[in-house]
């Protein structure tokens, strides 16, 4: 089934590591974007589209109120049909209440994933983030009295300061609370941003030893706090997987609305435009080719390698031919040899250890 992926892109100020396209917040302008937002969905009407997750990322979808989150999700209802749907936002800590919180529950949101990044308040400053620890502790627990059961946070591995016993104890503060799912994310420094400019910044994250390291460290500190490590980059309690992320990972169509969001359908990859004007102003969004004629095969081991479930044989095999599937996994036994797979009920997937390496990783497999 199809996902639906709403792109929200203001910012209360902009995060000297982040390069996700977004602008400063005004109140009119989200207002004319959300009628634009609601544009644009009501477009696909009439197509039969079944969906079965809606994402509102950003930028800060938090900072949307309630009444705008739920014409969005009114106007998603009419247009396509929505079977039993995960409706996300991503939220700051410090522009979400217990009211909104409240609002957003009753527009039919049932998942909410916070930018907490660290439980330490020196590095949340390093960060550039709104917010200290203490609110976003008070974020997760008024969610959870809102009635959201389905909580992540999101934790930044790398930043400058964080040592092993520190990102440990961001994990501990973390999984005290009520929280379902964590995704955990390397610091990159991106050109175009203001850390990279700094470059103390630029060596820290280069850094592989220290970053894989605390990586490693983060991985077996939540298996023991009993989180899955189901995606490189996320760890889910029982049953709580992020069904609309999976649809990436998966290959499942997914439909993107708003400024650089992107979209998925019929083998080929389009972008929306970047220019919050000019999608206020249009009627609706231009979407730019980005990709088409993908290698299946190269795709199917690129994405199903970044899950713990991992590539099926069988599954390669229909889609590049039995020989090449066999190939792949005669790599994949010397990667097992080495700790970095594991090769399983006709299937291979990577260890921590591999998940450091995916890149590497894949090249090697797909290597002709
Ligand atoms: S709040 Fe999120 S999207 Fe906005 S600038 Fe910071 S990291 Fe980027």
């Amino acid at each position: 089934m199809t996902g639906i992926y709403i792109h929200i892109p203001f910012c209360l100020r902009k995060c000297p590591y982040c390069d996700f396209y977004s602008r400063e917040y005004s109140e009119e302008k989200m207002q004319a974007y959300v009628d634009a937002v609601c544009r644009n969905i009501s477009s696909l009407k009439g197509r039969g589209i079944a969906a079965d997750s809606v994402y509102f990322g950003g930028g800060t979808p938090s900072l949307m109120s309630a009444s705008q989150v739920y014409k969005i999700l009114d106007c998603t209802n009419k247009s396509v049909t929505l079977v039993s749907p995960e409706i996300t936002i991503e939220a700051n800590p410090s522009s979400t209440d217990y009211e909104k919180l409240c609002g957003y529950k009753s527009a039919g949101v049932n998942r909410i994933s916070f930018g907490v990044q660290s439980a330490d308040d020196e590095q949340l400053k390093t960060l550039g983030r709104l917010h200290d620890f203490k609110t976003a502790e008070q974020a997760v627990l008024s969610a959870q009295r809102a009635g959201f059961d389905n909580i992540s946070c999101d934790i930044m591995i790398g930043v400058k300061g964080q040592t092993a016993d520190s990102l440990g104890s961001t994990v501990k503060s973390i999984t005290a609370l009520p929280v379902s799912h964590i995704s955990a994310y390397m610091l990159k420094v991106e050109q175009g941003t203001r850390y990279y400019l700094d470059e103390q910044m630029r060596r820290l994250a280069e850094d592989d030893e220290r970053m894989s390291g605390l990586y490693l460290s983060l991985c077996s500190q939540l298996a023991q706090a009993g989180f899955e490590h189901y995606e490189i980059s996320n760890f889910a309690r029982f049953g709580k997987r992020s069904r609309h992320n999976m649809k990436y990972w998966q290959r499942e169509e997914y439909i993107g609305i708003g400024c650089s969001a992107h979209s998925f359908s019929d083998g080929r990859r389009l972008a929306c435009q970047q220019d919050i004007d000019e999608f206020i102003l249009s009627n609706v969004q231009k979407n730019v080719l980005i990709e088409e004629d993908i290698d299946q095969a190269f795709e199917y081991i690129m994405l199903s390698l970044r899950l713990a479930d991992g590539l099926s044989l069988d599954r390669l095999a229909r889609l590049k031919g039995a020989e090449y599937s066999q190939q792949v996994k005669k790599r994949a036994e010397r990667l097992e040899r080495e700790g970095l797979a594991r090769i399983a009920g006709g299937r291979i997937a990577l260890t921590d250890r591999g998940f450091l390496l995916s890149n590497s990783i894949i090249l090697y497999l797909t290597d002709s």
